[in-house]
């Protein structure tokens, strides 16, 4: 009898595989530690989930090569987690489980090749030869290389044999050598997180005495907390009510009670203002520690260890911060909580709010999420008594809601006859508050120059080689790009359809917006905030440090603008067009609209100074723009809830977009054939099955898409009928990677 594990791998499937653990090694693989284990002719990475005795031999598993952790990684309770990720969201086991693990830094894949007996057969063709080419002669360098030891050798300093790289690979071609990869130690040091180096500075991090909504609040929490039981609190406060100030309270009860706390945030760019804070609120001793996939993989991996050995209490980060290490985990916190962010679009599909849900119960800790305008599933979960809903309903220090006015469009193009993006209501208003020496944000959101090019002649859009959607025209690199894939062309003088020469630009961007901005005021001291102009942190911080110290005047951006920052002296905020999402085939188009009115117009005003918002729009009827003017949540809730409950959509309905994909357009419509006969059944469940028809982007990165969108009553069916569905297209043979499940999906394209 020998030990017996269940590894995952980061591999694209849903199962987990049997390792032999090494008898007598040391450290013994247990579950929750990482280990190196062979797969077909690779070494990879995993992590051991369970392990139980049993007979090796019989059952022909292989051993596991080396361990790499001495400690467990994982928890028991991380584990079960990771598990529930999985089942819930159908995703690859071990693909969650490197979610869930810190990059490994202290193995790195190494090429072996070795020489076969063919290859030593053509090496003695080749010897016997009078005369050889180039090539010829780079392949006996090669093989000759094997000549005096037997065994295998690095494929490095062979790929610089000169014409070596090439040969290597028509080698591997003919059956002459053999290629696998092994897992060999680092033999560098790790980069070792210091929890006291200084900060780079401590902000003045001011105590406000709370006001009685925010007391009342942390008290809810406070008491939750002191009864040590899971609980869930809806922290529904209208933008700048000071939720922070409740978040740092709740953060410093956990502390007392010598639990840990975890904090997350939408966007990394939120990570850094938010840890200073809670650092000089806090102090050093809480070792307040930022996580987040952009950090460098020593950097990661170091801060992750010493969170996992207990040097921090308080983590701070982003979506993948859910899985830090933290033990005795008293709180979890959910900045933003509706954030499309959180959910994860690549596989492993997860929310990260709702696994910090699954995981506050697990370990017994309180959640609070928090936000201006909660998503309709929270708000729901608050109406059903399921959350408490604690509401902040004023701004702190009796500051008003900023006034909102919305610009009808089409009355000033009827007016002024011009199709520029701004109206001529904005541009008085922005040279307003130049002349008084305030700031403005302008909101444009969407990147690039133009929306894309199009042909006079024929009417075509210049369309992306890979995808099923027009190229966006971006000036200042000069080339037309795909958002989707990465693609770009150059801007063609004719049309590539019809080749005649009458293009034209269709569409404001935010790199145009910008252009117009400084044309009309070239005075003003203007930066642009979008993912073209800002390419590092460093970039972003700069702009908005020099935006916050008033160094700049107008701010005109994407999104990127309208989350959490809080300036003092923003008089004004223009949206350019609040209809861009409205247009979009997805059941969440008003909420994000509705969403993103309310979260910009909370960036006017939150100083002394009375704020202002202009908002562009096409549609001023629309419930969406008319309760996000007047920041009527509770208005647009029952407006949506209606609508969302007619259509059986979430809340009122767990739904799954499946999406069945290839390169083949035969293939793709096949298997989705194939996938509708399994599904067809489950109606009868009471399950509602749309499809397959052409998904909204019907072809994307190359590959042709199908989709399927299911809605049911109840979860369990919905996981259920899922996991039925996707165990018969692998037992049919349809490859896994080519049928997708996105559960809870934020975005149906
Ligand atoms: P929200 O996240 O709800 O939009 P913030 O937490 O950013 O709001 O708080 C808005 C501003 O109000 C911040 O500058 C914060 O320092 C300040 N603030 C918070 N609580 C109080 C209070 N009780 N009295 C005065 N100012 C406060
Ligand atoms: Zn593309």
């Amino acid at each position: 009898m020998t030990e017996l594990c269940e590894v995952a791998l980061p591999v694209p499937l849903r199962s987990t595989f049997t390792y032999a653990a090494r008898e007598n090694t040391t450290p013994a693989a247990g579950p929750g530690m990482r280990v190196v284990v062979p797969f077909r002719n690779r070494a990879l990475v995993g992590v051991v989930l369970a392990s139980a005795h049993g007979a090796a031999e019989r059952e022909g598993v292989r051993e596991i090569s080396e361990v790499l952790d001495a400690e467990p990684a994982l928890t028991p309770a991380m584990i079960e987690l990771g598990r529930w990720v999985a089942s819930y969201y159908l995703a690859p086991v071990g693909e969650v489980f490197r979610a869930m693990l810190p990059p490994v830094v202290e193995v790195r894949a190494v090429q072996e090749l070795s020489r076969t007996a063919a290859g030593t057969e053509y090496l003695r063709e080749l010897e016997a030869l009078e005369e050889r080419t180039g090539d010829e002669r780079a392949e006996a360098a090669v093989l000759q290389a094997f000549s005096g030891e037997p065994g295998t050798k690095r494929a490095a300093p062979l790929r610089r044999i000169s014409g070596g790289e090439p040969a290597i690979g028509r080698l591997l071609r003919r059956g002459a050598l053999e290629a696998r990869v092994v897992a060999r130690r680092r033999t560098r040091a790790a980069v070792e997180f210091d929890p006291d180096a200084p900060a780079e500075w401590a902000p003045d991090a001011p105590r406000h005495e709370l006001n009685s909504e925010q007391q009342r609040a942390l008290d809810a929490v406070r008491a939750d907390m002191a009864a040590k039981e899971f609980r869930v609190n809806l922290l529904h406060g209208v933008t700048g009510s000071g939720k922070t100030e409740v978040y740092l309270g709740a953060i410093e009860s956990a502390l007392a009670a010598r639990r840990t706390a975890l904090v997350l945030v939408p966007e990394i760019a939120l990570t850094l203002a938010l840890s200073r804070l809670l650092e000089a609120r806090l102090g050093r001793e809480a070792g307040v520690t930022v996580l987040h996939s952009a950090l460098p993989d020593a950097e990661r991996s170091a801060a992750w260890w010493a969170v996992r050995r207990g040097a921090a209490r308080v983590v701070v980060g982003t979506r993948s911060a859910v899985f830090a290490p933290l033990e005795r985990l008293g709180l979890i916190v959910v900045d933003e909580e509706q954030e499309a962010s959180y959910k994860q679009e690549e596989t492993p599909k997860y929310n990260g709010r709702d696994a910090a849900l699954v995981r506050a119960k697990l370990e017994g800790a309180v959640v609070v999420l928090g936000s201006a305008t909660p998503s309709l599933e929270s708000y729901q979960n608050a109406r059903r008594g399921k959350y408490r809903l604690l509401e902040l309903p004023t701004r702190v220090a009796q500051r008003p809601l900023a006034r909102v006015e919305l610009v009808d469009l089409r009355e000033d193009f009827r007016q002024t006859h011009s199709t520029r993006a701004l109206s001529e209501r904005l541009r008085a208003a922005i040279a307003e508050r130049l002349a008084a020496g305030t700031q403005a944000l302008i909101l444009i959101n969407r990147r690039g120059y133009s929306w894309f090019q199009l042909c006079r002649s024929c009417g075509a859009a210049v369309q992306c080689k890979n995808c099923s959607i027009s190229l966006t025209y971006h000036k200042g690199r000069g080339r037309l790009l795909c958002h989707y894939c990465a693609y770009s062309r150059p801007v063609p003088q004719a049309c590539p359809k019809c080749s005649e020469r009458y293009m034209y630009f269709v569409g404001e961007g935010a790199e145009q917006v910008e252009e117009q901005l400084r044309a009309e005021f070239p005075q003003a001291r203007i930066a642009r905030l979008d993912r073209d102009s800002v390419r590092t942190q460093q970039k972003y911080r700069e702009i908005l440090t020099g935006f916050a110290a008033g160094e700049l005047d107008l701010l005109v951006g994407t999104q990127m603008l309208a989350k959490g920052h809080d300036f003092h002296r923003v008089t004004l905020v223009g949206v350019v067009s609040a209809d861009l999402a409205l247009g979009l085939p997805d059941f969440r188009a008003a909420e994000r609209t509705f969403q993103l009115l309310t979260q910009v117009a909370g960036r006017a005003g939150r100083g002394e100074l009375h704020g202002d918002v202009l908002i562009q729009t096409h549609y001023p009827e629309h419930y969406a723009i008319q309760y996000g003017a007047r920041q009527d949540y509770h208005a647009f809730f029952e407006r949506e809830a209606q609508f969302r409950r007619a259509m059986h959509y979430p809340p009122f309905a767990a739904l799954a977009n499946v999406i069945v994909r290839d390169r083949n357009l035969e293939n793709a419509a096949k298997w989705a054939r194939q996938l509708a006969g399994m599904l067809g059944p489950e109606e009868e469940r009471g399950l509602k099955v749309l499809g397959p028809a052409a998904a909204p982007l019907a072809r994307l990165r190359g590959e042709h898409r199908f989709q399927f969108l299911i809605k049911s009553p109840r979860r369990t069916l919905l996981t259920q009928a899922l996991t039925r569905a996707l165990d018969a297209c692998a037992e049919k043979g349809i490859p896994e990677g080519a049928v997708l499940a996105d559960v809870d999906p934020i975005g149906l394209m």
